[in-house]
């Protein structure tokens, strides 16, 4: 899963710059527009708008409930919606159910939550693998699962797009809301990972 460049490719940003520039130059992209939009996923739209949901429904029975049944609804409440966020469903890692996410087909992601997918996230190995030994990948991603905890693995679409509901970690009863929100991270909420005690 790591990040390299295939043997006589050039490194991805390099690509981008060449495509980016032969579409603004032919009048199909506006680079203001493209600029405003990577400026946006870098800063305002990531895992910290899916952490902040986490929390919520950690310390919100109420709203967790909401999540689980209608994950889009729940998470506009909390003002993320737009592009690849119009379908998500939520569903809760426990320690009988893990859950963990992919696209098969390409890289479906839910980016008003997420923001965009790391790049093993879109690398054929991980997408392959992880539906037929998820055991196994996850464990080489660091995380043993014991044998009697179930693992469902979700795959995403452009028509539903999935995030997990991490569990809470041990030791968290009293940290407000907006410490909690700190503690998860993206992985966790891919499915990768646990969220780790503070
Ligand atoms: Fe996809």
């Amino acid at each position: 899963m790591s990040e390299t460049t295939p043997a006589g490719r050039l490194p991805v940003e390099l690509r981008a710059e060449a495509l980016e520039q032969l579409l603004t130059e032919r009048g199909l992209v506006d680079p203001v527009v493209m600029d405003e939009l990577v400026q946006t996923y870098e800063t305002s739209v990531g895992p910290m708008n899916g952490a902040k949901v986490v929390a919520r429904a950690w310390t919100d029975p109420e709203y967790r409930r909401r999540l689980l049944a209608d994950g889009t609804a729940a998470i506009a409440e909390l003002g993320f919606t737009g592009p690849g966020g119009e379908h998500i469903v939520v569903v809760e890692n426990t320690p009988r159910r893990h859950n963990v996410i992919v696209c098969t087909l390409c890289s479906c992601y839910p980016w008003p939550v997420l923001g965009l997918p790391p790049s093993w996230y879109k690398d054929p190995a991980y997408r392959a693998r992880v539906v037929r030994e998820p055991r196994a990948v996850l464990a080489e991603m660091g995380l043993e699962l014991p044998a009697e905890t179930e693992i469902v693995v979700r795959d995403s679409t452009s028509e539903v797009r999935w995030l997990v509901l991490p569990q809470r970690p041990h030791g968290t009863e009293n940290l407000p809301e907006e410490q909690l929100a700190q503690l998860v991270t993206r992985d966790a909420m891919i499915g990768v990972a646990k969220v780790p005690p503070p």
